[in-house]
């Protein structure tokens, strides 16, 4: 830990109950293979992944089974290897209950990998190293799963100012960073020092809330003998929600970023601890990003964090940690941020941080929602200093404009609003609703735009063609017309008179003569003649010389 290094204060926040200790006793435990693997193709931001296998198909333990849509998408892997029984829509571990297509895997118990090698990201150009860290499929693990080869660029001017880890883990229930930063500290380090390399940062501030001395003591540890001195393990207060990006960028560095912008504007580019560890695995091991750390707590006997495949079931999950009796709920994420499953049989993703067990006695009905009366206590509450109340108001009454000008779109989602409002309102709830409301009617309006672009684009064409057409009857007309005129003035052309006529055959018969003439054979072309003709000539041409020759005297004495 930097002693030197100031703090901020960020607005708003709570501190609620964090329950975090049942799941930190026990060290992190590989959850089994499952019998089946249900892996959805899109996992990430952006475009859903093409399927790369289809039912049949034998796949090795890392295998690409959907290759990223675009370069916002990322790349999904077989978590196994297996037999590939199925590529077809199962139900999604999301709220909505909607099913997605899924590439469904019947391990075959070898866990055989496919060839695996290290990238020498130092001898690639950034943009090749990004194409990888795409194809690997590494994403964001702090939730927000946005594909991380898009994080990694420093930019128009090369290099960032600060790069920061985020190991805050505010969220209560969730330990999942904690145990990966108490027991894998040196490789996430080294995966820290890429990403700085990569962004040419100046400097890596990792911060973790002071609520986990063990993480902050292994990194520290960890740090201790490595040369990169630019890399500092920072402890910062434990308030929620200092997890959020935002947040933590202004109380390591008390940049506030404004709403609407980036913190890249600000020098400054941030990532959770968990995808530090997850480009070291890909760089320096050459292996894609197959399965993450998973808290399971809650309503169970035993919580802990689990090492798990990607398509394996929250039922079998949750299963390894002795649920109690009374569960009547699965959540991903936590109390705060997550969302209730549709069921409990959805496969971990690579959002799934957290598997919360719940029950009616753990997270009882609250009560039934009352009138705001504005008392202004969400406002206070609010880390990115919204007016929740004026959302709240205006997603409500469906009047989505306005809400956004209240900067719906900064809403972070923490609950902070809802955790400290008298009327019980379920503020976070009103806030999603408005913005898929607004994320559907802007898909609407893009399709209406296409299919508008395409009217308009089939309009042209079609005049396009239809003059073309006119020009071409046009020419056709042209020429027969003229062909006409011509046979019309030769039709009309005066008969000739017999004294024409004969003359005419005249200049004809004298025409073929000297055709003939010309046509007369050389005596030296004697193919088409026969032997007697030949023979004549012989004779004729041999008295020519004959002749000549007794000429020739003659012909001398004269010169
Ligand atoms: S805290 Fe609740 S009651 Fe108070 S202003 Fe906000 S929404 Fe209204
Ligand atoms: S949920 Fe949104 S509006 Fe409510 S406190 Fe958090 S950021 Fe503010």
């Amino acid at each position: 830990m930097n002693a030197l290094q100031r703090l901020f204060r960020f607005n708003g926040g709570v501190k609620p109950d964090y329950h975090k200790e049942p799941s930190t006793h026990l060290p992190i435990a590989v959850a089994p293979t499952p019998t089946l693997l249900v892996i959805p193709l899109h996992q990430s931001i952006g475009g859903p992944p093409r399927p790369l296998v289809k039912a049949g198909d034998g796949v090795l333990k890392g295998q690409r089974i959907g290759d990223a849509d675009g370069n916002v998408s990322s790349a999904v892997h077989a978590s196994t290897s297996g037999t590939v029984v199925a590529v077809e829509m199962r139900l999604m571990p999301h709220t909505s209950g909607l099913s997605a297509m899924c590439v469904v895997i019947e391990p075959d118990g070898r866990d055989e990998w496919v060839e695996r090698n290290p990238f020498d990201f130092r001898a690639a150009t950034p943009t090749a190293t990004r194409d990888y860290l795409r194809d690997a499929g590494v994403v964001g693990l702090g939730g927000a799963v946005f594909p991380s080869h898009l994080k990694l660029n420093a930019g128009k001017q090369g290099k960032l100012d600060t790069l920061v880890l985020n190991g805050a883990e505010c969220e209560p229930f969730i330990t999942c960073d904690d145990v990966l930063m108490r027991e894998r500290a040196d490789r996430l380090l080294k995966g820290a020092a890429i990403m700085r390399e990569m962004l040419a940062a100046s400097r890596v501030l990792i911060g973790i809330e002071d609520n986990k001395p063990e993480a902050i003591a292994a990194l520290e540890a960890a740090s201790a003998g490595n040369i990169d001195t630019t890399i500092q393990v920072v402890a910062v207060p434990t308030r929620y929600p200092a997890g959020g990006a935002k947040q933590l960028i202004r109380v390591l560095t008390g940049i506030e970023v404004p709403h609407g912008e980036r913190s890249t504007d600000y020098g400054v580019q941030c990532f959770n601890v968990g995808t530090a560890f997850a480009i070291y695995e890909a760089i320096a091991l050459g292996q894609p990003l197959i399965s993450r750390i998973v808290t399971v707590a809650g309503n169970v006997g035993q919580a802990r964090n689990y090492e798990v495949l990607f398509g394996t079931s929250m039922r079998d999950l949750v299963a390894l940690c002795a649920p109690l009796p009374d569960t009547d709920r699965v959540i991903m994420g936590g109390p705060m941020m997550g969302f209730r499953m549709p069921s409990d049989d959805v496969p971990v993703v690579k959002a799934t941080n957290c598997v919360l067990v719940g029950s009616q006695k753990l997270f009882p009905q609250p009560p039934p929602e009352m009138p705001c009366i504005r008392c202004g206590e969400c406002a206070k509450a609010c880390p990115a200093d919204l007016q929740p109340f004026e959302m709240y108001w205006f997603s409500r009454a469906r009047i989505f404009g306005k809400a956004q000008e209240y900067h719906l779109f900064d809403c972070i989602e923490c609950g902070c609003c809802a955790y400290v409002c008298p009327s019980r309102i379920p503020l976070v709830d009103y806030y999603r609703f408005a913005k898929s409301e607004i994320w559907a009617r802007e898909v609407e309006k893009d399709a209406a735009d296409l299919a508008r672009d395409r009217y308009e684009f089939r309009l042209l064409r079609e005049e396009r063609e239809k003059q073309e057409k006119a020009a071409k009857l046009a020419a056709k007309t042209a020429a027969g017309r003229e062909k006409a005129a011509a046979a019309l003035a030769e039709a009309e052309k005066p008969a000739r008179t017999p004294d024409e006529e004969a003359k005419h055959a005249l200049i004809a018969a004298a025409l073929e003569r000297a055709k003939a003439q010309k046509e007369q054979v050389h005596p030296e072309n004697t193919g088409n003649l026969t032997a007697e003709q030949r023979a004549e000539i012989v004779a004729i041409e041999a008295r020519r010389a004959e002749i000549r020759e007794q000429a020739k005297p003659h012909l001398r004495q004269d010169d």
